[in-house]
């Protein structure tokens, strides 16, 4: 029986995010469990500023548009109902914590890169949602950052 009633898995939609959903399910088994995917959308105007002479919005507006259609599908892949994908404009680590916090949540998933350098210097998603999560964290293994 897991100690987990109410999952968080924080997707950024490529096919590491499989692996995360693969991961969760062992740890959750055949316990009753809700699962969230929560999928956070960085605004590109906090990305570049005023730095861009250009009106960014249609190039937003296609980022959203496939990244709904990225979650529905790997949202039903899962079994996850679409009052429980969320999609968002925001700081992942931010938002993977409110929406956590909004569901109750026990658990987050979120994937974690072996990183060095300058992307070590940087820090990475996983390190900000660990950093005071509401809730346990799994950060699952997904290979080199
Ligand atoms: P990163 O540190 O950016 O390499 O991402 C590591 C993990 O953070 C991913 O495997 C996801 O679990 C999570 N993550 C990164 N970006 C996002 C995003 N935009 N939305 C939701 N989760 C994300």
């Amino acid at each position: 029986m897991s100690p987990y009633s109410t999952v968080v898995l924080a997707a950024d939609l490529t096919e590491e995010s499989t692996l995360l959903a693969e991961r969760m399910k062992q740890i959750v088994g055949d316990s009753p469990c809700a699962v969230h995917i929560v999928h956070v959308i960085e605004p590109l105007s906090s990305a570049y500023g005023g730095d861009v002479p250009m009106d960014l919005s249609p190039v937003q507006d296609q980022i959203q548009d496939q990244a709904k259609i990225h979650l529905a599908e790997f949202g039903a892949q899962l079994g996850v109902p679409e009052d429980h994908q969320h999609l968002i404009f925001g700081r992942p680590q931010s938002e993977i914590h409110r929406v956590a916090g909004e569901c109750d949540a026990d658990l987050i998933v979120v994937g974690s890169h072996t990183r060095s350098g300058l992307a070590r210097l940087l820090g990475s998603t996983a390190n900000g949602v660990m950093d005071s999560a509401p809730c346990d964290v799994l950060a699952v293994h997904v290979g080199e950052g």
